[in-house]
């Protein structure tokens, strides 16, 4: 191929509040806050662009998110909805190209260098998809474009909601010079206090720097971040990532010693979590559990099965089994529960290759 390669980022704004405002006419226009009950130690899912006035963001406690605004619409969240929202978004996206890679239930990359428009322009292309999305389902969507999928992620999130930022290949180092680091994906605030202390805030400042040194400083995760920072990145969009593990997991309003309460907790979150199996047609053989104790030390223990479970009760079985025998609970009080199926196959055929030549 000649030229540079074109990345498309989608993510779509306040996601799950968006359904929720388009489906309730009166939500419009005034804070949504999708969560847990405020009343308990939830937090914020997500909230609509008019709670983030308030300072309320995603994984915030609910009852804070209350506390700063009272007046707040707090809802539950529907998932079937939002799921079936994402199919809708996700299927618009694979009539422009098969090379979609799926991050979330509303965040892809596209590679639509060759796509099934056969539009030259990026850009022109980009529009499009907003503007497709839009029109079937209502909601609004960020894009970003860019001649690598890290780049496309930094810039679809630069004029939320309903932005379109490009990054062109010849100004890439310029989109770079300036930008904090911790602007760059996996950059959070422990790295991000490292740089500060050699003096590093912009992706600018790493040039000079060296990957050695970043390296000396930062472990192996140097070297990858030192090629950010010049703007290279070489992954290929993956059209058949999925989830490898399918898990529900709960908070307590209060901490819990009784493992009877804890067993019976283990149960709800074993029917939902085989619900959730057979709703995407997926199985897999290791039951995994999470403890999270009331002084926030969490482990995680799991047994592989013979077989996929074959209904929730085994699941429910084998998570009880674990609690009693591999953990703390009962002797330590427990926050959190947490339950899940890894090592996920698809019980259906896998997709069919794709023949790039065919474009
Ligand atoms: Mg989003």
């Amino acid at each position: 191929m000649i030229g540079p390669r074109k990345f498309i980022h989608i993510d779509m704004d306040a996601f799950f509040a968006a359904v929720e405002q388009r489906d309730h006419p009166e939500y419009r226009g005034k804070p949504v806050i999708v969560g847990g009950d405020p009343k308990s130690r939830s937090v914020v899912s997500t909230c609509s662009y008019e709670a983030r006035v308030f300072g309320i963001h995603s994984a915030m406690p609910t009852a804070q998110a209350k506390r700063l605004c009272p007046q707040g619409i707090f809802v539950h969240p529907h998932f079937e909805k939002y799921s079936e929202a994402s199919r809708t978004i996700m299927s618009i996206l694979r009539t422009y190209t098969p090379l979609v890679e799926q991050i979330s239930l509303d965040e892809a990359y596209l590679d639509v260098t060759e796509n099934l428009l056969r539009l030259e322009d990026p850009v022109a292309l980009a529009k499009l998809l907003k503007q497709h999305i839009f029109a079937v389902t209502h909601l609004t969507a960020s894009a970003g474009v860019a001649p690598n999928m890290f780049l496309a992620k930094i810039a679809s999130d630069m004029k939320k909601p309903d932005g379109l930022t490009v990054v062109p290949p010849d100004k890439v180092l310029e989109f770079l010079e300036d930008l904090p680091v911790r602007k760059l994906p996996g950059v959070g605030p422990k790295t991000e206090a490292i740089l500060e202390r050699m003096k590093l805030k912009t992706c600018g400042d790493l040039w000079g720097v060296g990957a050695r040194q970043l390296s000396e400083k930062l472990g192996k995760w140097g070297a990858g971040l030192y090629r950010m920072a010049q703007g290279k990145d070489d992954r290929e969009v993956n059209p058949y990532w999925e989830r490898t593990q399918l898990s529900a997991e709960e908070t307590f309003s209060k901490d819990i010693t009784d493992i009877a309460w804890l067993q019976g907790k283990l149960a709800e979150l074993a029917a939902h979590v085989f619900h959730e199996l057979q709703e995407e047609g997926r199985a897999g053989r290791t039951v995994v559990l999470k403890v999270k104790y009331h002084d926030f030390e969490q482990v995680t223990r799991s047994k592989t099965l013979s077989a996929p479970p074959r209904d929730w009760q085994i699941i429910h079985e084998i998570a009880c089994d674990l609690l009693e025998k591999k953990t703390a609970a009962g002797r330590k009080a427990v926050r959190l529960l947490g339950l899940g199926i890894s090592g996920l196959t698809s019980k259906e055929a896998p997709p069919p290759v794709i023949q790039k030549e065919l474009f």
